[in-house]
C-alpha cells in the first residue's frame, strides 16, 4: 500500500454533508461560509454534498476545512469550535447511521456500561472502515481504549506541533456521552500524524469522570 502525495482518499458524501451541517450549526451560516471561502472550498458554499454513500468528499477537503477553522478563529478558538462541531457530527450521524448499526436497539442500550463501550467503539470503528477510506483500529488496555486512526482525514495535509484532530475527539466524546446515558469520559489525542506520528491515537478512559 503506497501513500503517495497525489493520492486522495474519501469519505462518503453523506459524511461530508454531516460535517458541514454540524459545523454550520456551531458557526452559523456566515461563519461556515467564511471558513469555506478561506479554505478555497468555494463550490461547497450553500451547496453541500448529496445525502448518499458515494465516495465523493475528499480527505483533503476535510483537512482544509479544519485548518481554515484555526485560521479564521485562532488556534484556541478553532480548537473549541472543532470539538463542538465534532459533538454535533455525532448527533447528525446517529440520525443517519444509528438504526442501521443496531446501536439504537433496546438490547444494546441494556448492556452493562463496559460492554456497551466496547461493543459501541468496535461498531463505530467498523463503520469508518466499511464506508470510508479512514482506517481505524481499536486497542484495549486494562483502564483505557486506544482509538488508532491509521489514515486520518481530519489532519490530512496538515503540519503542527500539537495534535489537531479535535473534530475526531468531539465525535468520540459525544458518542461516549450517548452510549453511557449521559456520562463524561476523559478523551485525549496523544499522537497525531500532523506532528509526524505514525497514527492519530485518541486515548479514552474506561472509567467516567465523577
Ligand atoms: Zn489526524
Amino acid at each position: 500500500m503506497t501513500n503517495h502525495v497525489s493520492q486522495d482518499y474519501y469519505y462518503p458524501n453523506k459524511m461530508g454533508r454531516i460535517v458541514l451541517q454540524a459545523t454550520e450549526e456551531i458557526l452559523g451560516r456566515n461563519g461556515i461560509n467564511a471558513v469555506l471561502n478561506l479554505a478555497k472550498l468555494i463550490p461547497l458554499i450553500n451547496n453541500y454534498p448529496p445525502n448518499n454513500l458515494d465516495l465523493g468528499f475528499s480527505f483533503s477537503k476535510l483537512g482544509s476545512l479544519q485548518s481554515s477553522l484555526e485560521n479564521v478563529y485562532g488556534s484556541r478558538g478553532g480548537r473549541g469550535l472543532a470539538l463542538r462541531s465534532g459533538r454535533a457530527c455525532f448527533k447528525y450521524g446517529l440520525r443517519e447511521f444509528g438504526t442501521m448499526l443496531g446501536i439504537t436497539d433496546i438490547t444494546f442500550r441494556l448492556l452493562p456500561l463496559n460492554t456497551k463501550l466496547k461493543v459501541g467503539a468496535s461498531i463505530f470503528a467498523d463503520t469508518f472502515n466499511k464506508y470510508t477510506d479512514q482506517r481505524v483500529r481499536l486497542e484495549e488496555e486494562e483502564k483505557r481504549f486506544l482509538w488508532h486512526i491509521d489514515r486520518c482525514p481530519v489532519c490530512w495535509d496538515r503540519h503542527s506541533d500539537e495534535p489537531v484532530c479535535h473534530l475526531a475527539v468531539g465525535i468520540l466524546e459525544e458518542a461516549l456521552f450517548w452510549v453511557s446515558g449521559g456520562k463524561h469520559f476523559n478523551v485525549e489525542e496523544v499522537l497525531c500524524i500532523a506532528k509526524g506520528d505514525l497514527t492519530c491515537t485518541i486515548v479514552i478512559d474506561k472509567q467516567p469522570i465523577e
